[in-house]
């Protein structure tokens, strides 16, 4: 794609927030209404924007969205809270419009079983609730124990911060304790998970931070993979905004984390490496529901029709987001919502008896790797007989040789997706 058509399509579906997935749901007639329960679990990104489009498709669908959380403080951003670019607030979104405005009926409760024989959901307050179809969007789980000495208790040591909250804050907090020439080890996580450009992003906010507050510290970034997402535009931006403050090891050169040991503040990869500050992400699976409910497959991630998002262990049920296995979307937020909409027209459709129109989906990435500097991956996807697949020629990379205020540029459009997905979701 050409600088231009790729910057004209990010521009647009940064302002669109993830409106350009809508397909036939946008558009729906709303005069027959089909009627039912459809009962949502997780309030985030997928399960969020599921709710409000049902009920936007088909205001005679009884939705209930249940959420275990109160408020929803949302990943995306959390990097830039540990870099000094926002606070908590900025990321926390409430859920009184879904309710108010949208009519989706919010229950703050935690789901313990699904039952899809019986069709209905336990609640740990006791209660149970009948569906007639389900959505499931739980987000991930963190595999505990793929490093040695890593499990929950570990977490509040050596913070995963992969689930922002207090997570994001308590990694804040130690990064402002530590002293100025500490070093901070970061592990970043096998594939698949949450976010591929989340870790080189947080390592950016946080060399910014450092380089404003303790410039004689360094951040190791210890990664069980070979490569990562935008790996070359992350590298020239180290290199230019933090020079040999960041360092990066891959998976076959010593990277893949084993052990940790959290008296002694020790990450153990190929060499043993001591952490001032460790931000240890682990390996990741389907929310722990979707397991539990045996709709994931050995490997933790849960199989579905590309178009409709259905189960395919159990009919009756969608699993949408970072949960759901889907082709070649990556797990993020602008996806989950993109999955959402979709998989609300396809509910719409199946309750009216209507045949499912052919959908996309789309996906930007941004990531900021400094104060004015932003950089992007974007895609179109299609279902073809090979599952979800990226459409040829629609989307890219920023350009390595952008100008400066290209990347000023993509900064702006940054803050623009975060509002305008934020408040198309929650707003
Ligand atoms: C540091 C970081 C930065 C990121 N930056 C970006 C970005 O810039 N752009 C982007 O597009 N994506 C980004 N992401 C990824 C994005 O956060 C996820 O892909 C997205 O949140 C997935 O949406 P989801 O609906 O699958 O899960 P979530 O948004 O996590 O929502 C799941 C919800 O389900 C609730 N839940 C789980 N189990 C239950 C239960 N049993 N009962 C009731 N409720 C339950 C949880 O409380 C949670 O609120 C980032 C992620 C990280 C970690």
């Amino acid at each position: 794609m050409s600088n231009f058509s790729r910057r004209s399509f990010i521009k647009i579906a940064g302002a669109a927030g993830a409106a350009t997935a809508l397909g036939s749901l946008a558009y729906a007639p709303r005069a027959r209404a089909a009627g039912g329960h459809v009962v949502v679990i997780g309030g985030g990104f997928g399960g969020a924007s599921c709710a409000k489009y049902l009920r936007r498709a088909d205001s005679g669908i009884k939705v209930t969205l249940i959420e275990k959380q109160k408020e929803f403080i949302t990943c995306p951003f959390s990097n830039l809270v540990l870099g000094g670019l926002k606070q908590m607030d900025d990321i926390t979104h409430k859920f009184d419009t879904l309710q108010k405005k949208y009519g989706v009926d919010v229950v703050h409760d935690t789901v313990t079983e699904i039952d899809p024989a019986g069709k209905s959901v336990k609640l740990k307050s006791g209660k149970s609730i009948k569906y007639d179809r389900l959505v499931v969007s739980p987000g991930i789980s963190l595999k505990w124990g793929s490093i040695e000495g890593y499990d929950e208790k570990a977490a509040e040591i050596m913070p995963h911060a992969w689930k922002a909250g207090a997570q994001t804050v308590l990694l804040r907090k130690q990064l402002e304790a530590m002293k100025d020439g500490g070093v901070v080890v970061m592990a970043s996580p096998p594939n698949p998970f949450r976010c591929p450009p989340g870790p080189y992003e947080r390592a950016s906010m946080i060399a910014h931070y450092l380089k404003k507050h303790k410039p004689k510290s360094k951040i190791l970034i210890l990664d069980a993979k070979d490569k990562f997402s935008k790996q070359g535009l992350f590298q020239a931006g180290w290199q230019q905004h933090y020079p040999g403050m960041i360092e990066w090891v891959a998976g076959a050169k010593g990277g893949v984390v084993k052990a940790v040991d959290t008296k002694k503040m020790i990450v153990d990869a190929l060499d043993k490496h001591k952490a001032d500050v460790a931000n240890v992400i682990p390996a990741q699976a389907a929310g722990k529901i979707a397991i539990k409910a045996g709709l994931a497959d050995d490997k933790g991630w849960c199989p579905v029709d590309p178009k409709t998002f259905e189960s395919q262990k159990h009919p009756g049920i969608h699993v949408i987001g970072d949960a759901s296995i889907a082709g070649a979307m990556p797990k993020s937020g602008f996806a989950a919502s993109s999955q959402g909409k979709i998989c609300a027209a396809a509910i719409v459709a199946m309750m009216r008896g209507k045949t499912i129109a052919d959908v996309s989906y789309v996906n930007t990435c941004y990531s900021i790797v400094a104060p004015k500097h932003g950089i992007s991956v974007a895609a179109v996807y299609r279902v073809t007989d090979k599952g979800i697949v990226a459409v040829q020629g629609a989307g890219g990379v920023s350009p390595a040789d952008a100008p400066a205020a290209f990347r000023e540029e993509e900064y702006k459009y940054t803050y623009g997706w975060y509002d305008s997905i934020t408040a198309d979701i929650w707003g």
